[in-house]
């Protein structure tokens, strides 16, 4: 069984291989910070970091790319609002997107590219959708993309394109357009625009970049950098992307590039609160610092997102919350459980067997399009028979406890208090290790310092006949 993902250009599930094994390069549509991301933004994003660690545990080498979305049309209203320059609106929301990453554990991307950092590629690829012909100047000033000359318009939404010419008409009164489906690439500098510095000079006038240019232009840039590529093998993002944003995202790179812009496309589904997708106007608006302020753990939040599939809408409320709290108490209690009886070092038995069964489920689980609530089923099933097991004194501990932490590095969802950060780890070992060698040469005052010190770091130690076992309290 290898890794297969539903992509949604095809609708269907399809075996994973990249381009350039083991390499893997992954973009996902980062934050907009002109506020604080909501945690229906952090499903998508936690949906993104159990593919990243997936791809990971599965042997490859990922390259992540998140962009930033600091210049568009919501971030210089807002700034303009506060009374500020558009970087220093956004500066304290981008800030503030990297402590909400941290609380909820997601492995930070390789690179972060900023809209308004990336300007030039930004006008590199408009040149060359202009020098193709695929791209000209509204009436307006503004540069618009040409739907008609790219016919492969609409492949991934399977939109009905005189939906798309209808539903364009009603919504927008744009006679700048030659055809109303046309989207800006660039639009025209506005007095608005320049009182919040978000006006840049181009070859085809002052203005700047659309939402939709942004992305196309940082995740090529990015990946010629990187890989000398030009194709991505995955791009992911939330369902609501997939029109206008992902379909403009593909029309733009194809036309420019004449390859295929991302090979699979992955969407996460939204996250309703009462049922009711979260927003602003519904007064349902939840945010990941809301929900640190309120002391939650975010193996949690973690857990709860786990137990419904990416593809499926997650009904977000307090019991359900409440419930996966229940099961990261029980998994740290496990873990502790089996840490210490891995001190006997045996790692053969009962317990060795029921892991590596786990260790297979699991992989299925997620190989099969990341079913990670099947995942979690085994994690559970493992904990309640191994459970057991120790209560019969069965060995094999030593070898659990391995596989366990392997799928920890997957799905993260210990307790904060019992979760050992690498770094630490590495630190305590270093330190036993040193302790170890003081005791063998008889210098217990330099072996009871040690001691000290580590207990100073809340790192309590036991001496066992199988050696030194420690823990963080
Ligand atoms: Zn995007």
């Amino acid at each position: 069984m290898t890794l297969a993902l539903y992509n949604t250009l095809s609708r269907r599930v399809e075996p994973f291989a990249p381009l350039a094994p083991p390499r893997v390069t992954l973009y996902t549509c980062g934050p907009t910070v002109w506020n604080y991301a909501h945690i229906g933004n952090f499903r998508t994003f936690l949906f993104e970091d159990l593919l990243r660690r997936y791809l990971a545990y599965s042997g490859y080498d990922v390259f992540h790319i998140m962009n930033l979305t600091d210049v568009d049309d919501r971030t210089i209203k807002a700034a303009a609002t506060a009374g500020k320059r558009l970087e220093e609106h956004t500066a304290p929301f981008i800030q503030a997107f990297f402590e909400d990453r941290d609380y909820l554990r997601m492995t930070p991307a390789h690179v972060y590219p900023r809209a308004t950092q990336s300007v030039p590629a930004m006008i590199r690829l408009v040149e060359r959708l202009l020098e193709r012909g695929v791209a000209y100047k509204g009436d307006d000033g503004s540069i618009y993309f040409a739907i008609a000359k790219f016919p492969s318009y609409g492949r991934l939404s399977r939109l009905d394109t005189r939906e798309l010419k209808i539903g364009a008409r009603v919504a927008s009164d744009e006679y700048a357009k030659d055809d109303p489906r046309d989207f800006a690439l660039w639009k025209k500098a506005e007095p608005a625009d320049e009182q919040v510095g978000a006006a840049w000079d181009a070859p085809f006038g002052r203005g700047r970049p659309g939402w939709h240019l942004e992305c196309s232009a940082m995740s090529l840039e990015q990946i010629e950098k990187c890989c000398r590529a030009e194709t991505l093998d995955l791009h992911a993002g939330g369902v609501d992307l997939i029109f206008p944003h992902h379909e403009d995202e593909i029309a733009q790179s194809e036309a420019a590039t004449g390859k295929p812009f991302a090979r699979f496309w992955l969407h996460g589904e939204f996250l309703n609160v009462r049922g009711t997708k979260m927003s602003k106007r519904f007064g349902n608006f939840l945010t990941a610092r809301d929900l640190r302020d309120q002391g939650v753990d975010a193996a949690a939040v973690r857990l709860l997102f786990w137990q419904t599939h990416y593809r499926k809408a997650l009904d977000f409320t307090d019991e359900a919350l409440a419930g996966a709290g229940v099961g990261v108490k029980r998994l740290g209690e496990f873990y502790e459980r089996v840490k210490r009886e891995a001190g006997n070092g045996k790692r053969e038995g009962r317990l060795a067997e029921l892991a590596a069964a786990f260790e297979t489920d699991f992989r299925a689980a997620l190989d099969d399009d990341l079913n990670a609530p099947r995942a979690c089923a085994a994690l559970f099933e493992l904990v309640h028979e191994a459970n057991a097991a120790l209560d019969a004194g069965a060995p094999g501990a030593a070898a659990a406890l391995g596989v366990f932490d392997r799928a920890m590095q997957v799905l993260d969802v210990l307790p904060t208090a019992k979760r050992v950060d690498a770094g630490l780890a590495r630190w305590i070992e270093d330190r036993i290790a040193a302790r170890d060698k003081a005791r063998k040469s008889k210098d217990f005052k330099e072996a009871d310092r040690i001691r000290a010190e580590l207990a100073g770091r809340g790192v309590e130690i036991e001496d066992t006949p199988s050696g030194t076992q420690w823990r963080v309290v």
